[in-house]
């Protein structure tokens, strides 16, 4: 889609102006003159000769980097399995400077870290367990001291019987995971009640972290497990499956060199990924700062073959 920075501000325009452009000063409408600048295009009104920026309002405004090096980090960085680091992309894109490849990643990444406010469950099961990640407890004998409490929830959705056999049955749906400070009634039913929907079908261990549920409102189903670790598996494989995927991806793209103060930042970026996985170009979308909404489904879905609606 995007094989020079000439195709990247068609887009950016297509994007911003889908009727074609309008000038936000004097609002006349017709086609404008356009300037190549170092990183970007200017369009001058006829009209009123007034010049509007294609970047500005998205996470590209202001800067120097071209258009196409900010379209393939955020392509890079919404679609890749394991996420960036920013060694990876200054490699990837043969960029001179380490500096200007960190602040790309940086800059995208604060596009991820929007705060996810809607109730996850409701119509689906959500299963809720506690890990432990990051911090090497190597030559300190085990423990589980430097490592953080992780606490998850995510959605289990059914998929359509459309008649075809298939290994699974359900997938994995939206995913919320937060840093807690211990394993406490306070910090993990507050965790719940914060992200998923009174009513939902909630399914944990039979740790006594999570009473006062079925009061509050939930219909819990909590599981005594006695300690037996095969019977976790059964009852809770959805979030058990995405805490394991979290430690690889922490361990493999990170080197479990995560601070814990910065812990929850990277939380935030795997679940934008995760929430998005079937919705990759409303991930391109959001890290890049451009107003998706503004597009019409008609065009999104010419390029890409797919097209949600705001989330
Ligand atoms: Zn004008």
């Amino acid at each position: 889609m995007f094989p020079d920075d000439a195709a990247c501000a068609r887009y950016l325009e297509t994007i911003r102006w889908p009727d074609g452009f309008a000038c936000p000063k004097c609002g006349v409408c017709g086609e404008p003159y356009r300037f190549a600048t170092r990183s970007s295009v200017v369009l001058r009104c006829r009209a009123c000769k007034a010049n509007t920026s294609l970047t500005a309002g998205t996470v590209m405004q202001s800067s120097h980097t071209p258009l196409s090096t900010w379209f393939w980090g955020a392509y890079l960085m919404t679609t890749q399995v394991p996420g960036q680091s920013a060694v990876q992309f200054q490699r990837q894109l043969a960029l001179s400077r380490y500096e200007t490849a960190f602040q790309i990643l940086h800059k995208l990444r604060a596009g991820m870290v929007r705060p996810e406010r809607d109730a996850i469950g409701g119509e689906h099961p959500v299963e809720v367990d506690e890990c432990l990640v990051g911090g090497e407890t190597r030559g300190e004998g085990r423990g589980t001291h430097h490592k953080s409490i992780v606490v998850g929830a995510v959605e289990v959705r059914s998929r359509q019987d459309d008649g075809k056999k298939r290994a699974r049955r359900v997938y994995a749906g939206r995913l919320r995971l937060r840093v807690v400070s211990d394993r406490g009634s306070n910090a993990l039913n507050g965790f719940v009640k914060d992200n998923v929907a009174l009513g939902s079908v909630l399914r944990t261990d039979g740790w006594t972290g999570y009473p006062g549920l079925t009061e509050a409102g939930y219909r819990h189903e909590a599981l005594t497990l006695g300690g037996d670790p095969e019977k976790a598996e059964a009852h809770l494989p959805m979030i058990h499956l995405v805490f394991s995927n979290l430690k690889t991806w922490i361990k493999g793209t990170h080197h479990s060199r995560i601070e814990p103060k910065h812990l929850q930042a990277y939380l935030n970026e795997y679940v934008f990924r995760f929430n998005r996985r079937f919705y990759p170009m409303t991930a391109f979308h959001s890290v890049l700062g451009i107003a998706a909404r503004s597009v019409p489904p008609t065009y999104a879905q010419l390029y890409s073959g797919e097209w949600e609606h705001a989330a």
